[in-house]
């Protein structure tokens, strides 16, 4: 796959003092180098290797401020998760990977079911980290939050009318339902946490109700079920927070209007609360520098770093207290389903089962 690209970010002491000697004030740099040459050295070779299936670039502010902080370079390799974790597979014992980033707790979950992942044991990680956003023998950690909210059309659908993900297999809404494939993780650990939340024969009759109540064939992406929805294919769509203050943001002013029409609605509120995945990130058992690996995770949940890691995808921080994005803070606050994320990748076999006796596309 060619999707892999390399980056290698350099800057702290160990930047400056390069950048220092390619410029004209050679003799400043020289005598820094030449004062503690020992610790140069040790600095230039200290390395995290991040295979990450994030893509935002603001996520490397964080990546140059780890650096400033400790002096180890971050090395990112960035892919998509599955293609992240057999590449780790294939090195096996030889990969240099420290830390695998990516979103969802189901693909988590097969990253640690592949026994790619070691507990990561920091204080400043429980701490910082509520304790159903991680791994319950400490094999991954969320990093951000997202929730996978009911979306509608403002001018047909009252939100008076809205409540649980369970009301929408309610033959009220036939015909109206946009959402992507079963194929897609998200949906796998939205019917997870179902299945969490009631039974096996339960889960099935609502996948079956809202596979009945579906505006068309499941096709595209989030983005495209909200565009589907502004455009009048159905009136609801189940999708994730951040992807509609991407669209608010658009500089397409076409986007915009889409979002204008769309409001946002946290279901169960009233009981278990709306279903939230995480993207997380894990140290590999295989890890060269598993110190440097814990370090990294412990400086991504720190305060500074909550407010720019949730915010480079609108998402929400681990981290109780800090700023929302405020387009996302425009939609409200709610309560989450507190259920531990690793429930997802449990009950994904029997989600995925579940939803293809459904007809669930
Ligand atoms: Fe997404």
């Amino acid at each position: 796959m060619n999707k892999i690209t390399r980056r290698a970010f350099l800057c702290g002491s160990a930047a400056t003092a390069a950048v220092a000697i390619g410029q004209a004030g050679k003799a400043r740099a020289q005598s820094s180098l030449t004062q503690s040459p020992v610790i140069r050295v040790a600095q230039s070779q200290q390395v995290l290797n991040l295979y990450s299936a994030r893509h935002y670039d603001t996520d490397t502010a964080l990546y140059d401020s780890f650096t400033a902080r400790t002096g180890i370079r971050v090395n990112l390799i960035e892919a998509e998760a599955d293609a992240l974790i057999e590449r780790i597979k294939s090195e096996g014992a030889n990969s240099p990977a420290d830390v695998l980033i990516t979103v969802d707790a189901g693909r988590l979950w097969r990253a640690e079911q592949d026994g790619l992942f070691q507990p990561i044991n920091s204080q400043a990680i429980s701490q910082a980290v509520p304790a159903n956003l991680r791994h319950p023998d400490g094999l991954w950690v969320g990093l951000s939050k997202r929730a996978r909210v009911i979306m509608y059309d403002k001018t047909k659908v009252n939100p008076a009318e809205l409540s649980t993900y369970e009301a929408l297999a309610d033959e009220k809404w036939r015909g109206q339902i946009l959402v992507r494939s079963s194929s897609h993780v998200y949906n796998q650990s939205l019917v997870g946490s179902l299945l969490q939340a009631t039974d096996a024969n339960r889960t099935e009759a609502w996948a079956r109700g809202v596979v009945a109540n579906f505006a068309r064939q499941p096709e595209g992406n989030d983005t495209a079920q909200i565009k589907a929805c502004a455009a009048g294919v159905g009136s609801i769509a189940i999708v994730n927070t951040y992807y509609l203050p991407r669209l608010a943001k658009s500089e397409d002013p076409a986007e915009r209007a889409v979002a204008e029409k769309i409001g946002v609605f946290f279901p169960n509120q009233r009981d278990r609360g709306t279903h939230v995945n995480i993207s997380g990130g894990g140290v590999l058992k295989t890890a060269p520098n598993r110190e440097a690996a814990v370090q990294f995770l412990e400086h991504l949940v720190s305060r500074e770093s909550q407010a720019v890691f949730a915010r480079s995808n609108n998402e929400y921080p681990v981290v109780e207290g800090v700023e929302l994005d405020s387009v996302l803070a425009s939609y409200g606050r709610f309560r989450d389903d507190a259920v531990n994320a690793s429930i997802f990748g449990r009950n994904n076999p029997e989600a995925l089962q579940i939803m293809d006796r459904a007809g669930w596309q």
